[in-house]
């Protein structure tokens, strides 16, 4: 089998095909009774992903297992932002082929990110024939056909089709309390260590018509709560004509009635100061902003392609913290990018004691294949890399356990999700701020935004009552 030309299909123009998942092809009696094994790794845009797949998967007959060997067909669904993903993978892999010898119809699928990446597409069909199906990010619309088209033989179909945009998709959500919409794909900002350009494609923003009528319908079914998704949610809109920004996007679906709104993931350049006003405004869209640092070193972020500068992120901030100062926000922040020294990690904690966040979600550099920075020469030797990350994540911890601490006997809304894993005579749910509140005895209340009293706080969630 010839692999496909990733290159090539990239270049295709932009247009939009009206798609319904439920083709009169596709009965859902063909696999009745058969299961099916979904693992799904990376980031909301994975997760809702996943949503899909198991949508699909469910048109066709199957219904869900969580043991591998009970599953008729498995789907690895792959993030390939970490580098050891791809252990992830080949680790996975060893279990399924083993699977498949005591099941040897057993369909084995490989689809997300890591899909996109040639290498990968490569070594799946050279040294892993028993993969059955493999699928990009862009494909997903093809699941039915691939499973049922598979002949016996690898079925490959990694085509970018980047410019089309499909409607009508159905999801499996993991939640009837709250919902991922997705609001574009893909993202044009090319940082220099993100593969997320290449294996999602250029950015291609949805009609407002249509996350409109989504979010109607999820008002329609009881949702509370929808996060509005996006590599860079900011720049919505931008590669269409005619259509809303960002800000005016999240007017209109704040006119839904929606009870809360939320939206992932902030690019500090497009952040406008009508958005910030807009999220000030309106009640139903939450005060909680994620705003990727990845570094305070202006030096450093121009490494990475970032396009503004320490002084300009922390104007953005203190924006945000003027309009709304009970606003939470949080951040991503790298370490160790290639040749950082130990100024230019100064300036990082820097930011952080001005910003004090929320929280930090923080990350050793990992290069990328096939992304600038993996080119770029790096003397800096783990050891200083790991040390610098304990500092930082000491800090920003001691800043997380503060910014909870403020809470503890405040009576705040928070929507109430579910049963606590840890322990099921406790329910959990999140505030506006997106602070996890554990609550005991409110069982009763689950799907619904109650006044919790706020009790205790620990750096990475809060106890509350219901008084
Ligand atoms: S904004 Fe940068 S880090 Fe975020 S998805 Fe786009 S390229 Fe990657």
């Amino acid at each position: 089998m010839q692999l496909p030309n990733l290159t090539e299909a990239r270049k295709r123009t932009t247009k939009e095909v009206e798609h319904i998942y439920l083709n009169e092809n596709y009965n859902a009696d063909t696999f009745k009774g058969q299961k099916y094994f979904l693992r799904t790794y990376g980031c909301q845009m994975n997760v809702h992903d996943g949503e899909e797949i198991a949508a699909r998967l469910e048109s066709l007959g199957f219904t869900p297992t969580d043991k591998l060997e009970e599953a008729n067909i498995v789907i690895l669904n792959t993030c390939a932002i970490r580098e050891n993903a791809h252990d992830k993978l080949y680790g996975f892999l060893g279990r399924c082929k083993h699977a498949k010898k005591s099941n040897k119809d057993l369909i084995i699928g490989i689809c997300g990110c890591m899909a996109q990446e040639e290498n990968v597409v490569k070594e799946l069909m050279t040294k892993h024939p028993y993969v059955d199906i493999v699928f990009g990010t862009h494909n997903i619309h093809e699941l039915q056909d691939l499973i049922l088209n598979r002949n016996n033989k690898q079925n490959i179909n990694v085509y970018s089709c980047e410019g089309e945009v499909y409607e009508n998709i159905a999801y499996k959500r993991d939640s009837k309390i709250k919902a991922w919409v997705n609001i574009q794909y893909g993202c044009d900002k090319f940082c220099t260590y993100c593969i997320v350009p290449y294996t999602r494609g250029k950015q291609r923003s949805r009609k407002s018509s249509e996350i409109i009528k989504e979010v109607e319908e999820l008002v329609k079914e009881g949702y509370q709560e929808v996060t509005l998704l996006g590599q860079n949610v900011n720049a919505y809109g931008k590669d269409l004509k005619d259509e809303l920004n960002f800000a005016g996007l999240l007017k209109v679906v704040s006119k839904t009635n929606i009870p809360r709104i939320r939206f992932v993931t902030s690019h500090p350049w497009d952040f406008t100061d009508e958005m910030i006003d807009v999220i000030a405004s309106y009640d139903n869209i939450m005060p909680y902003i994620h705003l990727p640092l990845q570094s305070g070193s202006s030096r450093i972020l121009k490494l990475m392609g970032r396009r503004y500068t320490k002084e300009e992120y922390l104007e953005l901030f203190n924006k945000i913290k003027k309009a709304m100062p009970n606003s939470s926000v949080t951040t991503d922040i790298i370490v160790g990018f290639p040749n950082e020294t130990e100024e230019d990690f100064n300036e990082t904690l820097d930011v952080v004691n001005k910003c004090q966040y929320d929280s930090a979600f923080t990350f050793i550099f990992s290069p990328r294949e096939g992304t600038p920075a993996a080119k770029m020469k790096d003397e800096v030797p783990m050891a200083t890399k790991e040390e610098r990350l304990h500092k930082l994540n000491e800090l920003v911890n001691s800043y997380s356990l503060a910014a909870n601490k403020k809470y503890v006997g405040k009576t705040i809304p928070v929507l109430i999700e579910g049963i606590s894993e840890k322990d099921s005579n406790k329910v959990f749910g999140y505030t506006d701020t997106m602070k996890l509140v554990n609550i005991s005895n409110a069982q009763d209340y689950i799907g619904q935004i109650v006044d919790v009293t706020i009790t205790d706080a620990k750096s990475f969630s809060l106890d509350g009552e219901i008084k």
